[in-house]
């Protein structure tokens, strides 16, 4: 596991966490930067003097793009710079508009007058952002299983890949009501989802938590669950997560050689911040299940289940009760049962998130830990 851990760690961000394009143009007098970024990017354009220059941040992103573009009307010069543009003015500007949407940030400049600009550089803060702050959290729903998985079938038939997809329309009902975030499900219908596609799915959102839904089969076990990454801490945990894990042995995640040294010091802090989100996490659900439904003993167990191995997306498994127990059977086949459990959860993940919000992000998602 912990080649495997050591290996994950330096797979390259998802495209869509990037930004992929650049030009820069001269239109009349107006100067034009135009990037392509990701929806709903957060970012910030700063002014700075000696020399004068506008700075452009995308916090956390990732640039793909060549690391300098040749100068056009009053930009002298635009190059990369400690992970955002820098660009170097040959006259001072105004800025006449700073705007993104459709996957586009275009920032326009205009003559401007030395004392004007000194007013913009003043103090060092933002002459224009955006996005971020008015986006929402994300909250990836992986309802277990789906197709021609079945997941467990317990005695009276009940199909785990139903119940589990009925219980997460409950929560994402719960949660959007609630509009503290937003949600994303990895499937919303009967359809199957290979395991690295659901991390990948997670991934490529940036989603803030990531919250698989089971309800499989353990001789003898009883009540819900939660289960987070780690070496497993019993013979159930380990036993559920090797019978989860075969449920795609073709969609094994494909490593990528040995990354360089600093990519995995970057890396292990973020992993290391997951993990601890993750736990948080676990500890909310079962605070917030225990009222409300059965608990199995030491509810909060560690495996090593591959939907829960982003290195970069907290993450955690609820095994809502097991199928092949007919109390719980009878019990998740009830929607009132269903949605008292997705009254519960929503209760953990609003909890979850508040805390997030007062402890600031986690390291979330630093740039230069990519390959690309
Ligand atoms: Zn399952």
């Amino acid at each position: 596991m912990a080649s495997l851990l050591l290996g994950l760690a330096a797979l390259p961000k998802p495209a869509g966490a990037a930004v992929t394009g650049a030009t820069l143009e001269a239109d009349g007098p107006v100067t034009r930067l135009i990037l392509a970024v990701p929806d709903g990017a957060t970012w910030r354009v700063v002014a700075a003097r000696s020399p004068n220059r506008i700075l452009v941040e995308l916090p956390g992103r990732t640039w793909r793009i060549r690391s300098s573009l040749p100068g056009a009307g009053r930009v002298r010069a635009a190059r990369l710079e400690r992970g955002r543009m820098r660009l170097d003015l040959s006259a001072p500007v105004a800025l006449r508009s700073a705007q993104a949407s459709g996957g586009r940030l275009v920032i326009e400049l205009e003559p401007g007058t030395a004392a004007g600009f000194a007013r913009l550089a003043a103090g060092g803060r933002a002459i224009a952002e955006g996005g971020g702050r008015t986006s929402l959290p994300l909250v990836v729903l992986d309802p277990g299983h789906g197709g021609r998985d079945p997941g467990a079938i317990g005695r009276s038939g009940t199909q785990e890949k139903r119940v589990v997809l009925a219980a997460a329309q409950s929560l994402r009902r719960v949660l959007e009501s609630g509009g503290r975030c937003r949600v994303a499900m990895t499937r919303t219908n009967d359809r199957f989802v290979p395991l690295a596609g659901r991390v990948e799915f997670a991934r490529r959102r940036e989603a803030a938590l990531f919250v698989s839904l089971h309800a499989d089969s353990a001789p003898g076990a009883r009540g819900a669950s939660v289960y987070t990454l780690g070496e497993s801490s019993d013979q159930l945990a380990g036993a559920l997560a090797r019978r989860e894990n075969l449920a795609d042995r073709a969609g094994g995640l494909r490593l990528p050689p040995v990354p360089p040294e600093v990519q995995a010091i970057l890396m292990s802090l973020v992993r290391a911040e997951t993990r601890i989100g993750s736990a948080r996490m676990a500890q909310q659900v079962v605070a917030e299940l225990r009222p409300d439904v059965p608990l199995l003993p030491n509810t909060h167990r560690q495996a090593g289940f591959m939907v829960l191995k982003a290195p970069d997306v907290p993450a955690v498994l609820v095994e809502m009760g097991f199928l092949s127990d007919p109390r719980d059977e009878a019990a998740l086949r009830r929607p009132e049962h269903r949605a008292k459990l997705a009254t519960a959860l929503g209760r953990a993940i609003h909890g979850w998130l508040d805390q997030r919000q007062h402890t600031g992000h986690p390291m979330g998602h630093p740039s230069g830990t990519s390959l690309g």
